[in-house]
């Protein structure tokens, strides 16, 4: 994928990284968009406030880049607690998620990325921390061994993931707050880039705001990311502003087209087209033919595809639009491109 328009954080210097947290709204005054998820995660975090106890436990989920970490720390904060980061790769064993448990303080916050991918022995340990606050942890092994059971701290458990589909139905269970987190329309996508020039103190103006909102693919992480390319753009070849002329005309230098589309995305709806006559044709048939992991295309490319309207996912599996055949120029004839 195109480095600029990746969503994922995995790819992303350590550099580009600590921009990133600088970049990061801190309260949820700060946060744009996302306005329903907003409207009432404020009211359960007045309400656990006012009683004294901990949130209840929250699953975030959307494509990557959408904010899932930012809100986590907004929460926080919000709350006045702590908050403890790990992923569902990293917890390998009991004893991982053990440690981690047992040094929250009251109310504190454990956020755990990618939770799809915690593993079954794991995740199944997490259940009576979830639900009672209590975990069993063994004591020494072999024919002395012998389990005791430790109470925790009550604490709030963030679950994010770009793959909802996959989290089994009694971790699920275990939230009472689930909130699906959209992708960004051009106008917000351009607050948060007007927002992020001020803090970067990159003179900017609203054009090439929204010249760079308006092509990255509905994500704040890209918009992001296009903004400080931009702005190396506008010092080195204009003068210093980032306006829609110097905005376009570093967009096209990365090869970020006019949707924000990037080479594997046009790649997909091409060999859609191509190869199979515009479909439809199964999600595990476009991975191979266009040699990218299935996982990834069906959580990083096609929710995209499908929000713009390049995409069908029918029961037969995923056809390509008119609009699809229009963007790359064919024509669609019976069924046929030419
Ligand atoms: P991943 O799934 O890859 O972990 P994520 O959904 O957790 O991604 P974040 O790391 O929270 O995404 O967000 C990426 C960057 O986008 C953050 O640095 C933040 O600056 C910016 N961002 C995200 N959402 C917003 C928003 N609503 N307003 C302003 N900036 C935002």
């Amino acid at each position: 994928m195109n480095e600029h328009l990746n969503p994922e954080r995995d790819n992303i210097s350590p550099a580009e990284y600590d921009i990133e947290k600088v970049l990061r709204p801190q309260a949820f005054e700060d946060f744009t968009g996302q306005q329903k998820i907003l409207t009432n995660l404020k009211v359960f975090v007045q309400a656990a406030r006012q009683r004294g106890e901990a949130l209840d436990h929250v699953l975030l989920h959307g494509p990557p880049g959408l904010g899932k970490t930012t809100l986590s720390h907004i929460i926080a904060n919000e709350m006045g607690t702590g908050i403890k980061i790990t992923s569902g790769p990293v917890l390998d064993k009991p004893g991982d998620l053990a440690g981690l448990l047992t040094n929250l303080e009251a109310g504190d916050i454990l956020f755990i990325d990618e939770i799809h991918r915690l593993s079954p022995l794991v995740e199944e340990y997490l259940y009576s921390a979830m639900e009672d606050f209590k975990i069993d942890i063994m004591l020494e092994s072999g024919p002395n061994a012998r389990s005791v059971q430790l109470s925790l701290n009550p604490f709030t458990l963030i679950g994010a993931t770009t793959r909802s589909g996959l989290l089994t139905a009694p971790l699920r269970a275990r939230f009472g707050i689930n909130a699906r987190l959209e992708y960004y329309d051009a106008k917000l996508l351009t607050t948060i880039v007007l927002r992020s020039s001020s803090i970067l103190k990159t003179p900017i103006e609203e054009t090439g705001a929204f010249e760079i909102a308006r092509r990255s693919r509905g994500t704040p992480r890209i918009a992001n990311a296009l903004l400080r390319r931009t702005r190396d753009f506008a010092q080195i070849k204009g003068n210093g502003t980032v306006d829609r002329d110097i905005a376009q005309y570093a967009l096209n230098a990365l090869n970020v087209d006019e949707h924000g589309l990037d080479e594997m995305d046009n790649k997909i709806l091409l060999t859609i087209i191509e190869k199979f006559k515009g479909g439809p044709v199964g999600l595990k048939t476009i991975a191979t033919a266009v040699g990218e992991d299935e996982g990834t295309i069906e959580e990083v490319y096609e929710p995209f595809l499908i929000q713009e309207g390049f995409l069908m996912r029918t029961s037969r599996g995923r056809e390509a639009t008119e609009h699809a055949y229009r963007h790359l120029g064919l024509t669609k004839l019976g069924g046929q491109n030419s």
